[in-house]
């Protein structure tokens, strides 16, 4: 086999998602695995974390589908709603939490002959203008909703724009707008992600939902998961494929971007682009082997990327090499690349078998 592996610990994921818990106490929590849950697995998950979590989040009916399949206990919220008027009969069916963010699907709910009514997350654009109503709107929604037999609970939930700048102004603003609407009568409240989780209490509400954190990695740029007693759930771990001498003078890869400046000692290691590694990784970006850090030299190629092994004499084929997890977090590679923890995750590709611990 191709030494490349995404290693997943599920306790890691399991830890995590305690300390949500434990950041909020006495509040519910939807554990957020969409995108096959950051790209860990969401069958295995989902499958480790059912009977601990109170919920789960997801972003379209396949995959709470999936969800509901593996787990017909926990609450399985949708949370960009249904994208057609036929989903709303299936969401019934599957007993799932819908969040309700736009004028269409309010009339396509409404219209909507159901099994069973559903909770409904009624959704505030508070201030990310991406999905909700506004203030007013929502006002006038609620009242029909509330009427509605489609309708089993009614609920409130908005989505921060910057929670991971701590401090930026928009985010009392987003708060003081969610908690302008409270005087309506809502069962459930839900507006935190991970950053808010970890350090804005006054937003917890009734319902957290963490993502990025349950998967032990930072949203913030300044602040490291390991500071905010996170474990990193996935390592991805490839080998040396090959070693070779060159000149100086010598370049090495694709374009010949990047030459050696002295005699130098060059690892392959097999782990590319379609793997899911950055093709814009930069050299110099650090890339752990036998436990040190060694820089990326050159253009990351489809299946290999290259580094320098001139500070580690002894390093030869076979040996292992961690391009993120415990020994380099994810978020200093995204750093690196000018990316974010999210986005490496989430594009680990499919042909990366995932080992489970
Ligand atoms: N809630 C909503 C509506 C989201 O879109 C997301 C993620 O994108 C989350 C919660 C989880 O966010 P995070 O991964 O930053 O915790």
């Amino acid at each position: 086999m191709r030494p490349l592996i995404a290693a997943v610990d599920l306790s890691a994921i399991r830890h995590n998602y305690a300390v949500a818990k434990r950041c909020a106490p006495g509040r519910q929590a939807f554990a957020v695995v969409k995108a096959n849950a950051y790209g860990h697995g969401v069958r295995e998950v989902v499958t480790s974390l059912r009977g601990e979590v109170d919920g789960f989040a997801v972003a379209s009916l396949e995959e709470a589908a999936e969800v509901r399949a593996l787990d017909d206990r926990s609450r399985v919220l949708l949370l960009e709603g249904c994208f057609e008027p036929g989903e709303y009969p299936l969401a019934a069916q599957l007993g799932l939490d819908l969040v309700v963010q736009g004028p269409e699907q309010v009339e396509a709910l409404l219209a909507a002959s159901l099994s069973r009514p559903l909770n409904v997350w009624l959704k505030l654009d508070s201030g990310m203008h991406r999905l909700g109503f506004a203030a007013d709107a929502l006002r006038q929604c609620h009242a029909r909703l509330r009427a509605a037999a489609q309708v089993a609970e009614l609920n409130l939930i908005s989505h921060f724009a910057c929670a991971d700048l701590r401090g930026h102004g928009l985010n009392e603003d987003q708060l003081e707008s969610f908690l302008g609407l409270l005087d309506l009568d809502f069962d459930q409240r839900s507006l935190a992600n991970s950053a808010a989780i970890l350090t804005m209490p006054a937003a917890h509400m009734d319902w957290v939902r963490p993502g990025i954190m349950l998967y032990g990695a930072s949203p913030f740029a300044d602040l490291g998961a390991a500071e905010l007693g996170l474990k990193p759930a996935m390592s991805l771990s490839a080998q040396l494929i090959a070693v070779r001498e060159v000149a100086a003078g010598e370049s090495v890869g694709y374009g010949a971007a990047w030459e050696a400046a002295r005699p130098s000692r060059i690892g392959t290691v097999s782990c590319g682009y379609a793997d899911g590694y950055p093709r814009h990784a930069p050299s110099g970006t650090p890339v752990v082997v036998n436990g040190r850090r060694v820089p990326l030299v050159g253009r990351v190629s489809m299946d290999m990327l290259a580094v320098d092994l001139s500070e580690l004499p002894n390093a030869k084929v076979g040996d292992p090499v961690e391009l993120w997890g415990a020994q380099l977090p994810v978020d200093e590679l995204a750093s690196a690349c000018g990316t974010i923890g999210y986005e490496l995750l989430t594009k680990v590709t499919a042909r990366v078998p995932r080992r489970y611990l």
